[in-house]
């Protein structure tokens, strides 16, 4: 298996090994496989037995050997079991899919690790395989990145106690909610650095990207990322899809729908290649907030992606996104795999005119009958209404994101006689004042978080100044 950048036309191939450690191809497109691998009968009846007897990390290390050949068999299961471990993920499921009532409505649980939210289930295993790839190869990595919760922190916990990473990770100062920082602050292992700078999370994205521009600095700090457009998240991402299918169904004649809350369109994306790979989906219900590029995109066939300014701060906070960085991989595909005309879509037509649009298009027409999405917008109201409304009829509290997809998963399980698996992103734990607007109270902190928001806060405060930061950075790196 080789692996292609969607902007280059001679379609150069390389191993996955090197892909994992490289965020975007040199010429700025996004790698993904040559191919997908596809799913016979028989192997998904295969893997049936294997994820009933031997579990989550048994099915995971299957899934990754058909995207892997440059890494041993053995040591792809031995990641798979270190990574998604009951210690890890409070759950000896890992991904535990329980059903509403007597609804065809699933929720498949992602929100059960470190970090309470779905960006674990990709992280912990990038963790593993970073820390291996690197021993092999004899090098180390520092993580520079900027959050503004979810990701930093799901970061953070995948790399703990990982001998060849380092992590340095900006944050806002006084921007995130007390969970977040908690979660974060708290963490003392000397690998990991927090930084609070005195801005908005834009002004530490920029930061990010002035030290990458940096050759130098760059060179000598072995500076890396581990952004949503890294391939090995999503690879990881399309386990969680053929797990859920496999809870679900007692056979492959079975068709479902998924209902996923995306922002970056990297969750869906995991969807759409688990569907390409022919898991038998019918419908991807993609969920989005106020902000709805996604959504719009579906409805119209215009892309156009929204400045910070534009971008709305919502109650699912985590899918304020207005440019969605995975989105390039699936009109890769939508295009016939055509890297001049993604190429053109994505550089020149977003460049120069700030949208592209398909509306006119043979593909764009075709879309949603080849490809089965369905693109939603939800508002604050429509979340108030299905946390209510779901914890009343089920007693089963759900965090806002997940509420974003379960809302219309609710209206479209009268309209379909497939399983409906909603994709659980968070606990309602991380998002408490949503929850006690919705439902009167404030949800229970789970025993295993509850330390950490009592614990001391590690912290460094930074000025909004790229210098500053470059001399604390070497300094750190020095010890
Ligand atoms: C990141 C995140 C999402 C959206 O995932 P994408 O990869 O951006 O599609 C949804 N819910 C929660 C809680 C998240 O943290």
């Amino acid at each position: 298996m080789r692996y292609i950048s969607t902007r280059d036309p001679n379609a150069v191939g390389l191993p996955f090994s090197d892909v994992l450690l490289t965020g975007l191809a040199p010429d700025g497109g996004l790698y993904v496989p040559q191919t997908y691998p596809q799913l016979s009968d028989e192997l998904l009846d295969s893997w049936r037995g294997v994820l009933r007897d031997q579990g989550y990390a048994a099915l995971a290390a299957e899934v990754l050997k058909l995207f892997i050949d440059d890494i041993p068999a053995p040591d792809i299961e031995a990641l798979t079991r270190r990574a998604y471990t009951e210690e890890a993920f409070g759950d000896p499921e890992i991904v535990p899919v329980t059903r509403l009532g007597g609804s065809n409505v699933w929720l498949a649980h992602l929100s059960n690790g470190p970090t309470a939210a779905f960006k674990d289930m990709a992280m912990q295993l990038l963790g593993q395989f970073f820390d291996y790839e690197l021993a092999r190869r004899g090098g180390t990595l520092t993580v520079l990145g900027a959050t503004s919760g979810d990701t930093g922190s799901a970061a953070e916990y995948a790399m703990l106690g990982k001998e060849h990473v380092r992590v340095v990770m900006l944050t806002p100062r006084g921007r995130m909610t007390e969970f977040q920082q908690a979660q974060m602050f708290s963490i003392t292992d000397t690998h990991i650095a927090n930084i609070a700078i005195d801005g908005v999370f834009d002004d530490c994205q920029d930061l990010v990207k002035t030290l990458n521009m940096d050759a130098d600095f760059k060179a000598t700090t072995h500076l890396g990322s581990v952004n949503s457009m890294n391939w090995g998240r999503l690879v990881a991402q399309v386990v969680y899809y053929i797990a859920s299918y496999l809870r679900v169904t007692y056979s492959n004649d079975t068709e479902v729908t998924f209902a996923v809350p995306t922002g970056n369109f990297g969750n869906i994306l995991a969807g759409h290649i688990a569907a390409e790979m022919g898991l038998p989906i019918r419908t991807l219900l993609l969920a989005t907030n106020e902000n709805n590029v996604l959504a719009e995109f579906f409805e119209t066939g215009v892309y156009r992606p929204r400045g910070a300014a534009e971008t709305l701060a919502t109650s699912s906070p985590s899918m304020d996104i207005s440019k969605a960085s995975n989105f390039e991989r699936f009109i890769f595909d939508l295009v016939g795999r055509d890297a001049t005309r993604t190429a053109d879509l994505f550089h020149t037509q977003l460049n120069e005119q700030g949208f592209f649009d398909l509306s006119e298009t043979a593909e764009f027409e075709h879309l949603n009958e080849r490809y089965g999405f369905v693109a939603l917008a939800s508002t604050h109201e429509d979340r108030i209404d299905t946390i209510r409304e779901v914890f009343n009829d089920y007693q089963v509290l759900v965090d806002p994101h997940t509420a974003d997809a379960l809302g219309p998963a609710l209206g479209f399980a009268g309209i379909t006689d497939t399983p409906i698996i909603v994709i659980e992103t968070a606990l309602p734990v991380k998002f408490a004042a949503t929850i006690e607007e919705a439902v009167g109270f404030t949800p229970p902190v789970p025993p295993r978080f509850a330390t950490q928001l009592d614990g001391p806060r590690r912290v460094t405060d930074l000025p909004d100044d790229p210098d500053a930061l470059k001399r604390w950075v070497t300094d750190w790196l020095s010890f």
